[in-house]
């Protein structure tokens, strides 16, 4: 027989909005709650900015923790509030999204704590009474339904496999106070360097441009640039664009890379190894630009466009530009 425990998730915000991959996390929680028969806690540090926190405020949750921060970004600071929260709310398991920051602390708090981790679930169900969580594996070749056998468990959870809750709460607001960590003074963030140019984040945007080899040397990526920027969109790439040095690591898609959610993913000279694939499943609508028709990535895609890319680019750059003066 399960026993009953609550879950605690840990949110994250980005720029002056709550991450939405932290909102999808409230989902899992809830789904995770509601086999455990607990309720679902979260927290988030007081230095996320107000309009986070009032968004946190309103999530459909038991309660939500403000913890104390430091200025800059300290793992074991927020290990620590993570360990300590979850002991006060009796929550048994913990949920993160995977992100940078989620998986980190993650397994800080996992080994800290001594739980089971599952990194990067893209589902929760439930079998013989307890939670099972689903794991990708392989590039996303299996899927592994994994039974949560263990008392104590941390979890993350995959951009974009679960939905933003609909329904609003009022949860309970408390202040925590988060004592500094034996390790901090071991482990020093200087300065926080934030990425050049105003674009959306890859892991949150709504549409990602993203190119690849057949775009070629830098020169060539304003036209990738411009329609990202007109879409109001993230540039990604493939990992043979950032080996080459024509655009930075943090734009790689894909299995090494950033695994993205966005609406609207335009893959753009990019052959569509099954790598690269691994990190744009979740796209709800895929078009592609190809010279290749026998290019693997027409049979993902929803739209297939068979051109040079140097002739399809900037005609639909021309004719997304008239569209949007015509509105
Ligand atoms: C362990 C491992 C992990 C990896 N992780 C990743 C990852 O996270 N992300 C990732 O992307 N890759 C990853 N890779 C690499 C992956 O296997 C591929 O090598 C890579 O994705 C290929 O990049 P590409 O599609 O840009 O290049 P290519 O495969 O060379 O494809 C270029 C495409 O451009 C088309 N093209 C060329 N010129 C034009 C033109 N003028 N107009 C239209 N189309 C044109 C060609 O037809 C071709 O289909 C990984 C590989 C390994 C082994």
């Amino acid at each position: 027989m399960i026993r009953m425990s609550n879950v605690l998730v840990y949110l994250q915000s980005k720029g002056n909005d709550l991450l939405k991959a932290s909102a999808e996390a409230v989902t899992a929680a809830k789904a995770i709650a509601s086999v455990t028969n607990g309720k679902v806690h979260a927290m988030i540090s007081s230095t996320a900015p107000d309009e986070a926190k009032e968004k946190a405020k309103q999530l459909p949750i038991d309660s939500l923790h403000v913890f104390s921060d430091l200025e800059t970004y300290n793992l074991y600071r927020h290990a620590k509030a993570v360990q300590e929260i979850a002991e006060k709310t009796e929550s048994t398991h913990i949920v993160l999204s995977a992100t940078t920051h989620g998986r980190e602390i993650g397994t800080t708090v996992a080994q800290r704590i001594e739980a089971a981790y599952f990194n990067d679930i893209t589902a929760v169900s439930t079998g013989d009474g307890a939670v099972v969580v689903t794991r990708p594996l392989y590039a996303n070749k299996i899927f592994l339904g994994v039974k949560l056998t263990e008392e104590k468990n941390v979890i993350t959870t995959r951009a974009g496999s679960f939905d933003v809750p609909e329904e609003t709460g009022t949860p309970g607001v408390f202040e925590e106070n988060t004592e500094p960590d034996s390790m901090e003074e071991k482990f020093a963030v200087l300065r926080v360097i934030e990425p050049e140019g105003k674009r959306v984040d890859l892991t949150e945007a709504d549409v990602v441009v993203s190119g690849g080899r057949g775009v070629g040397e830098p020169e060539n990526w304003k036209m990738i640039e411009e329609l990202a920027d007109l879409l109001g969109g993230a540039v990604g790439a493939t990992r043979a664009v950032t080996d080459a040095g024509w655009r930075p690591h943090a734009e790689q898609v894909g299995q090494t890379g950033k695994i993205v959610s966005p609406k609207l993913y335009i893959a753009i000279g990019l052959s569509g190894a099954i790598q690269h694939i691994a990190g744009i499943q979740n796209s709800q609508v895929i078009v592609a630009i190809n010279k290749d028709e026998e290019a693997p990535i027409f049979k993902v895609a929803d739209y297939g466009i068979v051109a040079d890319l140097f002739k399809a680019v900037p005609l639909l750059i021309e004719e997304v530009k008239k569209l949007k003066q015509a509105n």
